[in-house]
């Protein structure tokens, strides 16, 4: 895989003074930068360890041919460019949970996460028993793969916007009420065909957001139910559990500051869109390579893990149904955007 590409976005300085940090978390770095590590100006952001679309197919291949008796991979439709889109389903429990990844292209540790959930899921082990029997895993890593591939071109910035497809639409607006034709966005009716079919009891959807501190630091993830006002109470109940449980399973961790995503009501994102649509949907924002580079690539892939795991198991055992949607209310909000001061 190409191993790198160059930053410009990032390259204007903003102090941050006022932000209270943890002592731990500015340690060994200026008193105006909050937690980092942070790329800086021209940093080259290495992206190798990061599945390439060959290596993650080669990676679903591999999945399947080692557990044939409890892998299923389906192809539910190809990209704009032609590339394989694949959902990965394992295990037979009740509920279905639904992980889609990297539907902007260039936000691409989620899909990092969901390929070690897979390993999780199909490991012959108990714990592997028990989630398989609890609940029904479906994953679909990777919802635009051309997007990814032109963010790993080091010539990138000639072409599209890698968050975008190839026919430059922005995916995560083609959801619920929206009027783009999905002619154009395969990816996105990939996705929607995927979800009628599963009828899932809950969707999580993971991207990248930048750089945000509140009085814990840093954040490292930001996470939202449908909040659109149209979402009917239960669906919109469902979302707040699975974030507050996310909340929960992150809550020890020395790494994590998880946050409530500001609220907004555009309906066709897919949180929204799909909230709307009847299927509880919960945005997953973590801080990602474009502001963090290669450094906390391990420890930002183990939180999302942490996420799909918590949800996971709470589905499998039931105890998701005796959260308390209010719970979610209580995580703190984001907090201010804050950028490199290196
Ligand atoms: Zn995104």
């Amino acid at each position: 895989m190409r191993a790198t590409r160059v930053t410009s976005a990032l390259a204007v300085p903003v102090l941050a003074a006022s932000l209270t940090l943890p002592a731990a978390a500015t340690e060994g770095a200026a008193e105006t930068v909050p937690g980092g590590p942070w790329v800086c100006g021209e940093q080259p952001i290495r992206l190798s360890g990061l599945h390439s679309n060959g290596e993650l197919s080669a990676a679903l291949d591999r999945l399947a041919a080692r557990h044939p008796d409890v892998v299923d991979v389906t192809e539910i439709g190809r990209s704009v460019e032609g590339r394989p889109l694949e959902s990965v389903t394992v295990g037979h429990g009740e509920r279905t949970l639904l992980v889609l990844t990297q539907v902007h292209g260039d936000e691409p540790l989620g899909t990092e996460a969901a390929l070690a959930l897979l390993d999780r899921a199909t490991a012959p082990t108990p714990a592997g028993d028990a989630l398989r029997d609890g609940v029904t895993l479906v994953v679909v890593p990777r919802i635009n793969p051309d997007g990814w591939e032109r963010y790993q071109d080091p010539d990138f910035a000639e072409g599209l916007d890698p968050r975008r497809n190839s026919n430059d639409i922005d995916l995560n607006r083609t959801f619920g009420p929206s009027e783009i034709d999905l002619a154009l966005a395969p990816e996105a009716a990939a996705v929607q065909g995927l979800v009628e079919d599963v009828d899932p009891n809950l969707i999580l959807d993971y991207h990248h957001q930048v750089s945000y501190a509140n009085d814990d630091g840093l954040v490292t993830m930001s996470v939202l139910w449908g909040t659109h006002p149209d979402v009917a109470p239960e669906v919109a109940d469902d979302g707040r559990r699975a974030t507050a449980v996310i909340g929960d399973a992150l809550a020890g961790s020395g790494h994590a500051n998880v946050s409530l995503y500001p609220r907004s009501d555009t309906a066709t994102t897919a949180r929204n869109g799909l909230s709307l649509d009847g299927y509880p949907t919960v945005l997953v924002e973590q801080r990602g390579q474009q502001d963090a580079g290669q450094k906390s690539h391990g420890a930002l892939v183990r939180e999302a893990l942490a996420s799909m795991t918590g949800v996971a198991a709470a589905l499998a055992d039931g105890s998701f149904d005796d959260v308390d949607p209010a719970a979610a209310d209580l995580l703190p909000e984001r907090g201010d955007r804050v950028r490199e001061t290196c």
